[in-house]
């Protein structure tokens, strides 16, 4: 169903083509206590929509964000190579934009420090912008100074008020996050000084549609980002991308390098318009492009189903691995419960004996799959999938095997 009364967060156009109906799940990451498990749940629509005029493929802001970040009570348990990736990021820039002391570095949703602490180790000042109070303070105790704040004009000119710009701001999955996108973009064109840098990592859209990444969507994610919109974005707030590069992380993200647009000093590289350029003989400017979507999501759903309900008729046993906020999102669009899936472990202890919203799958300790020695292992975070099938090799042991849904249904044996 489409309601008219919504509109494109970023250009104002009335939201009219739904790029994806997920139906109504709970927040990906409102993980159930023992406690809760005779309670209700509260479902809401998963409804992404695509906007005719700029192609923003987005979910509309229903909720304030502190209703979803309130009991984001979860330290992130970065994976190594994810600390490893941001390490790696930290040595290529001081190498290539020359950063040293003299620098402020501004990380946006900072975390724990997880990303600063590398800037900081090198004699670079910086400072930490982060939403969540106890998060916040495990990054003072570790020696990177953070304010506790939504980042957004006010912010930015609170900052700049008393002094603080930034010659470097850096936001790491952060920019798909935020409700009011020209607010949170304005406020970087606010805080950057007149020769500073931008980067900005978030998934790509193309390699959501192309692997069918659909799990990738949930509620605390309001925006899908192709370069061709990102740039949109960032022209009209008067930033200039001048570089682009394709990671791998999560599935496959972009990270993006802007600057002032009154700063001629770092012209614009050709991977800018190149990417463009593929993205739009890809048929990114196309409405029907995104309007295909729908289909290739309900053909994913027909053929995990299939999948599962053959591994049951056989008599087979699943667990899963991993209780991440996309595992939420494939298991309650697909309404896979303890019906296929007896339970799912996780390392982080935060989520160890609670269970996985509206599936009500419950979390245990890895240790749970020696136990219980499933025929199947689920691999949910499957980004990972590499990772993790070295951690649980031992499974083999037992004929046990991998399997990943995402992008299409894969046993590894
Ligand atoms: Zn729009």
């Amino acid at each position: 169903m489409i309601n008219s009364t919504v509109k494109c967060r970023f250009c104002d156009t009335p939201l009219r083509h739904t790029f994806a109906d997920l139906g109504l799940s709970p927040f990906a990451n409102s993980y159930i206590k023992w406690e809760q498990l005779y309670q209700m749940e509260s479902f809401y629509p998963l409804q992404v929509y695509v906007c005719e005029t700029c192609f923003l493929v987005q979910l509309p802001e229903f909720q304030r964000p502190e209703e979803i970040f309130g009991d984001y009570a979860y330290f992130s348990s970065y994976s190594e190579s994810w600390l490893q990736h941001v390490k790696l990021y930290t040595d290529m820039m001081v190498k290539r934009f020359s950063i040293d002391p003299n620098w402020m570095v501004v990380e946006i949703a900072s975390n724990d420090g997880y990303l600063l602490q590398y800037f900081k180790g090198k004699g670079i000042p910086v400072l930490g912008i982060e939403p969540a109070r106890n998060v916040a303070s495990a990054a003072q105790d570790a020696g990177i100074p953070s304010v506790v704040k939504f980042f957004g004009v006010q912010t930015a000119t609170e900052l700049a008020d008393t002094g603080k710009y930034a010659d470097l701001i850096i936001g790491n999955n952060v920019l798909a996050h935020v409700p009011d996108i020209n607010d949170f973009v304005n406020g970087m064109k606010i805080l950057l000084k007149p020769k500073g840098i931008i980067t900005m990592e978030f998934p790509h859209l193309l390699r959501l549609v192309e692997e069918h990444q659909f799990d990738t969507i949930y509620h605390e994610h309001f925006s899908y980002f192709s370069l061709i919109t990102v740039k949109k974005i960032f022209d009209t707030h008067g930033l200039t991308l001048f570089d682009v590069e394709e990671l791998p992380t999560h599935g496959g993200s972009l990270r993006i390098y802007a600057r002032h647009s009154e700063d001629s000093s770092k012209p614009v590289r050709r991977t800018v318009p190149e990417l463009i350029e593929r993205e739009t003989r890809d048929g990114f400017t196309n409405l029907k492009y995104y309007l295909n979507f729908g289909d290739k999501l309900k053909e994913a759903k027909r053929n995990i189903l299939e999948f599962m309900i053959g591994l049951k008729k056989e008599g087979k046993t699943i667990a899963g691995y991993g209780a991440p906020a996309k595992g939420n999102t494939l298991l309650n669009y697909c309404g896979i419960r303890t019906d296929f899936i007896d339970f799912t472990v996780d390392r982080s202890p935060h989520k160890q004996g609670h269970y996985l919203p509206g599936t009500r799958i419950p979390i245990f300790h890895p240790d749970k799959i020696k136990e219980s020695r499933p025929d199947y292992l689920l691999i949910l975070p499957w980004n990972l999938k590499e990772e993790i099938m070295g951690q649980m090799a031992h499974i083999r042991d037992w004929g046990g095997r991998f399997v990943v849904l995402i992008p299409h249904v894969k046993v590894y044996a």
